[in-house]
């Protein structure tokens, strides 16, 4: 008899949570949110915490022979702290636990946890427990993050409505280009070991791959202009794919222009340089970290002349699909590619 053997590469990372969670059922009344928004949410009382949890593993989302363990540490934190951001919530707490083989020394771990405790100092979190044990392959991080909010400032994927504005912080495709150039000059350096590396005239976009940097900046000033974003998502997997979660989630479509998308000089011509077609890496490009939001049209006023936030298209029906109108004015259809862990 043989037994039916499904590839996870089949399914793809977001069918296998889905998968996984059709067996998942919530019990308690406090679970106001488990699988399928940036964070869990749990009713805490006066408040609700919001908990998220990422798993890193060296050779599958970073590698030490470019990225020191001092950012390695930082971004583990960031990126537990961008999903809280995304939920629009302040990040209070965090758990590390991590997984070392012997080829790490005391000194090795010091730099990681020097990088957990300038991300812990810079967001104002409090490194509160975790567990550390043997690897056989390399450095694993998992770090958890818990956040706190008023019940109504939490901003789930599900709340876009039609004719909300769609927004985007910073500039995109900075890390996945970033993360080119890495490699890039890695394989320079594996065929000929006395190159040095070529970084000087791509420290923005390598930055921003080796150090990325969540928006709880924006976070704080919504809270000052007593803005709730309707829906939010941070972008770690590429504008499209976090565009169609909101659009799933809230049961809607988006029209979003070209002209609009906020993209770096240097990603941009660093992008050329490579062979890259520069929307595509805004489109499709991962770890960026900025938050993607929609908010009401009253709350426009508010924010139009923030310098970091970009108003890049309006939700629509469901029935109108998911649009990109290009800069000579045709429209295509939204692809979410997004980034591939499998
Ligand atoms: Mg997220």
């Amino acid at each position: 008899m043989s037994e039916k053997r499904t590839e996870i590469s089949e399914l793809g990372e977001f069918a296998l949570i889905d998968h996984l969670n059709e067996s998942i059922k919530i019990k308690n009344a406090s679970t106001l949110k488990g699988i399928g928004d940036d964070a869990a949410v749990i009713d805490s009382g006066e408040t609700v915490k919001v908990v998220t949890t990422d798993l890193l593993l060296e050779g599958v989302h970073f590698d030490l022979s470019y990225a020191p363990l001092h950012h390695v540490g930082f971004k583990a934190v960031a990126v537990n702290v961008s999903d809280v951001a995304a939920m629009n919530a302040i990040p209070k707490q965090i758990t590390v636990s991590i997984a070392l083989s012997n080829r790490f020394s005391v000194e090795a771990v010091d730099a990681l946890y020097a990088g957990i405790n300038a991300a812990a100092e810079h967001y104002g979190v409090d490194v509160i427990g975790g567990d550390t044990t043997a690897s056989h392959s390399g450095l694993v991080i998992s770090i958890t993050a818990i956040g706190e909010a008023k019940k109504e400032q939490i901003s789930y994927r599900s709340g876009a409505k039609v004719n909300d504005i769609v927004c985007v912080t910073g500039d995109l495709g900075a890390a996945l280009v970033g993360l080119q150039i890495l490699e890039r000059e890695k394989q320079v350096f594996i065929a000929n070991p006395d190159m040095k590396p070529q970084l000087e005239n791509f420290t923005y976009v390598t930055g921003r791959q080796l150090k990325p940097d969540a928006r709880m900046d924006i976070i704080h000033e919504m809270r000052d202009l007593e803005i709730v974003p309707s829906s939010m998502i941070d972008i770690s997997d590429g504008l499209a794919s976090e565009l169609f979660h909101i659009c799933k989630s809230s049961g809607v479509g988006v029209t979003i222009y070209e002209d609009k998308l906020p993209i770096d000089k240097q990603t941009f011509d660093t992008a050329v340089e490579l062979g890259l077609d520069p929307i595509t890496c805004v489109l499709n490009g991962g770890e960026d970290y900025e938050l993607l939001f929609t908010i009401d049209q009253k709350d426009y006023e508010k924010l139009e002349k923030h310098p970091d936030i970009h108003f890049i298209g309006h939700v629509t029906n469901a029935e109108e699909g998911k649009y990109l109108v290009t800069k000579s004015g045709t429209t295509a259809q939204l692809k979410a590619q997004g980034w591939k862990h499998f």
